[in-house]
């Protein structure tokens, strides 16, 4: 049997990842501080022989951590997000994404597993101009949480690099899907529109709505990071995305709803929209959940947001003032 271990398990993707991993067969051992994750989204697992939950804060591991032994598998997804608190505490972002990675680097090299994937953010693009957007694109973090896991993928290849640790970086795009974020923070359009849907309270779309994202489907997602675990390959970076952008206006037609506007702010992309072919050549791995069945699923699963914070066009005024004062001089 195969073991793994999964970073951030108790967060939205890595939670995927640990069902994932236990539908094929892997014993999976999940690692979470539970800063920002939930114990709920792994409770289904409690109790069955090839799962074991471990309470640390990645930045807590020894080299010679005792949970890593006997690992074949890394999937590292701990860390934190977005994009206002990060403007505001970037030593906090640093800490998490930088040394918690370098924390997890080591602890898998001295280990000897066979393979890390990093999970990786296709923020790194910025504002790009090259759309679909290939991973030789510039580099040009927007901030510092862009730039936090940027260098997170930098150190996992230069691990692969000099200590020979097989790895691979995967730069997700807008992930999507059950137990999407329900903590306090503003972002990720998903849990601020569906808490609103719940309390029937209009949808509050940015600027005109018909800026689009690379909305890509958590369990497609996961299966990406199996198949980059899996693969004789390392030191190679791969986009994952739908390939096919969906509009503000398109999602709000889906879930069906009333709808404000707030204005757009600087740096954020019109646009993102990810070239696939080199991980559909590698790794012959593809999506295969539309949009429409993805918010389908969502839609099915409301209930999972109703104690999510409930956005308002005063309450995000209020959360991005930040984002305003620091990043005017970016695009809108
Ligand atoms: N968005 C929106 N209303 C909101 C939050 C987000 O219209 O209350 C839009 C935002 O402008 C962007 C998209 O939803 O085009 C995705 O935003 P999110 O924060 O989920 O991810 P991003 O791509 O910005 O990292």
């Amino acid at each position: 049997m195969k073991a793994a271990i999964v970073t951030g398990a108790a967060g939205f993707i890595g939670s995927h990842m640990v069902d994932l991993l236990l539908d094929e067969g892997f014993e999976v051992r999940a690692i979470d501080n539970l800063a920002t994750g939930r114990l709920d989204n792994v409770a289904h697992h409690k109790g069955q022989r090839r799962f074991s939950f471990h309470h640390v804060d990645i930045c807590d591991l020894g080299a010679e951590s005792a949970v890593f032994t006997g690992v074949d598998h890394v999937f590292h997804f701990a860390g934190i997000g977005d994009i206002v608190p990060s403007i505001e505490r970037p030593l906090e972002y640093m800490r998490a994404n930088v040394t918690g990675t370098l924390a997890v680097l080591e602890a898998a090299r001295h280990a000897g597993v066979r393979k890390l994937v990093y999970a990786a953010s296709s923020s790194c693009y910025g504002l790009a101009e090259e759309l679909p957007t290939s991973e030789t694109a510039p580099i040009q973090p927007e901030y510092p949480y862009a730039l936090s896991k940027w260098l997170g993928e930098r150190a996992a290849l230069h691990w692969a690099q000099v200590y020979k640790l097989p790895a691979v970086s995967i730069r997700m795009f807008n992930v999507y899907g059950p137990r999407v974020r329900t903590t306090g923070v503003y972002g990720a359009v998903f849990g601020v529109f569906l808490a609103q849907k719940i309390h029937d309270r209009p949808f509050t779309v940015v600027g005109d709505g018909t800026q689009t994202r690379d909305f890509v489907f958590v369990t497609d997602v996961a299966r990406a990071f199996l198949a980059a675990a899996v693969a004789p390959i390392s030191g190679q970076v791969y986009n994952v995305g739908a390939g096919n952008p969906q509009s503000i206006n398109r999602l709000v037609e889906l879930i069906g709803g009333p709808v404000v506007h707030v204005p757009a702010r600087p740096g954020e992309p019109r646009c993102t929209w990810a070239d696939i072919r080199k991980i559909q050549r590698d790794l012959g791995w593809k999506p295969v959940v539309s949009f429409e069945d993805g918010v389908k699923v969502m839609l099915s699963q409301i209930d999972y947001w109703k104690d999510a914070p409930l956005w308002t066009p005063e309450t995000i005024q209020q959360a991005t003032r930040t984002w305003f004062q620091y990043l005017s001089d970016r695009p809108v």
